[in-house]
């Protein structure tokens, strides 16, 4: 039958056409960092700055890329959809069985995979605010309850995470180090966390950012948390691997569980040239160490530039930190952007007065600390 104007996918929908539950409409879409070539069309520029994302400003590992084009050859083929070698090479690397292993999309895949997988309509999780947004976006996409806890001084404040436990909590999110505070919490107290919860509640240690850790008293799932079968730990080929733009992550889990997120999970969610370059960043050791490297002396220059220009700044366990511009940011962030150079507002996180900057090459440090000078004075 032709098409009536109708069915016409390609109109915008009129209002109240489609309906989505009030669950989904209590969302707040997630606002990523401005990517590069949008900053540069806007402001008709041709050298931003991107120091907004937590990226690895090196660029991806030489060897990941060298894996990338030789998997193209095979792109005819779908992807292994068990990631065998993938997950056998994690498992290797930290001493686990690979049935414990589930690899995704990047680390937001597993977040929503776990939300889908164990959350439902009453079932409360507890999510300390503010952390990394798409622990709200995945418990409220499937009509589950987040209940928030207030960080204390910028740290998350376990004690007070406790006492928000009820019997519809199912999860806890902790994101260890804390995005966008950069603090940790501690071995010592994150086991006595645990092991002060119902059995029956699953705990998600987000640690994305774990490879830039300096603290040795950190918290470190796969090191500190083997014995708490309760517990799923997320890691990322996104910041330290350099691989943001492949979308690779995974979490380790109970292979119990494991088992539950295989029902549901799409079965080709990780694509083969992502796998490739995965396998060969997870070899490249020089790489890695070359990334720590970078981020920790970039942030004794940025550290050292903003004492100079007196700006509150907060000491971190990542390579991204929180700066404190003692007046409305978004003024801050929009001046910035008009020299090119591009950090993450705090807006949606609730910081009115904070940006979030993220290590770059001593060059794009430089620009920055240049341009917020500019800009403040
Ligand atoms: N967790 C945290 C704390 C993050 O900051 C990020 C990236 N912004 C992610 C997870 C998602 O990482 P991925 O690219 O693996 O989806």
């Amino acid at each position: 039958a032709p098409m009536t104007p109708d069915t016409d996918m390609s109109k915008a929908p009129s209002k109240g056409r489609f309906r989505a539950p009030d669950h989904i409409l209590a969302i707040e879409p997630y606002e990523p960092g401005k990517p590069m070539a949008e900053l540069e069309r806007e402001y008709g520029i041709s050298d931003a700055v991107k120091l907004a994302s937590n990226e690895n400003p090196l660029g991806p590992s030489p060897a990941a890329v060298e894996a990338i084009r030789t998997s193209i050859a095979g792109l005819h083929r779908y992807p292994d959809g068990a990631a065998h070698e993938l997950s056998r090479k994690l498992a290797r690397r930290h001493g686990l069985a690979p049935e414990q292993v589930v690899v995704g999309n990047g680390s937001d895949e597993v977040i929503g995979l776990l939300a889908q997988t164990l959350l439902g309509p009453g079932d409360e999780v507890i999510i300390p605010t503010p952390s990394f947004l798409m622990y709200e976006i995945s418990v409220r996409s499937v009509g589950a309850t987040p209940v928030f806890v207030p960080l204390q001084e910028l740290r998350i404040d376990l004690d007070q995470l406790a006492r928000q436990v009820s019997e519809r909590t199912r999860l806890v999110f902790l994101c260890n180090p804390n995005n966008p505070t950069g603090t940790a919490n501690s071995v010592a107290a994150v086991r006595a966390f645990i092991d002060q919860l119902p059995e029956r509640v699953v705990v998600v240690v987000d640690e994305a950012y774990i490879e830039f850790v300096s603290d040795p008293a950190c918290f470190n799932s796969l090191r500190d948390g083997r014995d708490k079968p309760q517990l799923v730990c997320l890691r990322t080929f996104s910041k330290v691997y350099g691989l943001a733009g492949l979308r690779v992550g995974y979490g380790v889990m109970a292979s119990e569980l494991a088992q539950l997120i295989h029902r549901i999970r799409p079965p080709f969610n990780v694509n083969s040239v992502a796998q490739a370059a995965a396998v060969a960043a997870l070899g490249d050791e020089d790489f890695l160490q070359r990334s720590v490297k970078l981020v920790h002396e970039g942030l004794v220059q940025l550290t050292r530039g903003l004492d100079r220009l007196g700006l509150r700044h907060h000491p971190t366990q990542t390579n991204f930190f929180l700066v404190d511009l003692d007046r409305p940011a978004d003024e801050v962030f929009e001046a910035l952007l008009r020299h090119g150079v591009i950090v993450r507002s705090m807006l949606s996180y609730g910081f009115k007065r904070s940006i979030r900057i993220n290590v770059g090459l001593p060059e794009e440090n430089t620009r920055f600390l240049e341009a917020l000078a500019a800009v403040l004075t």
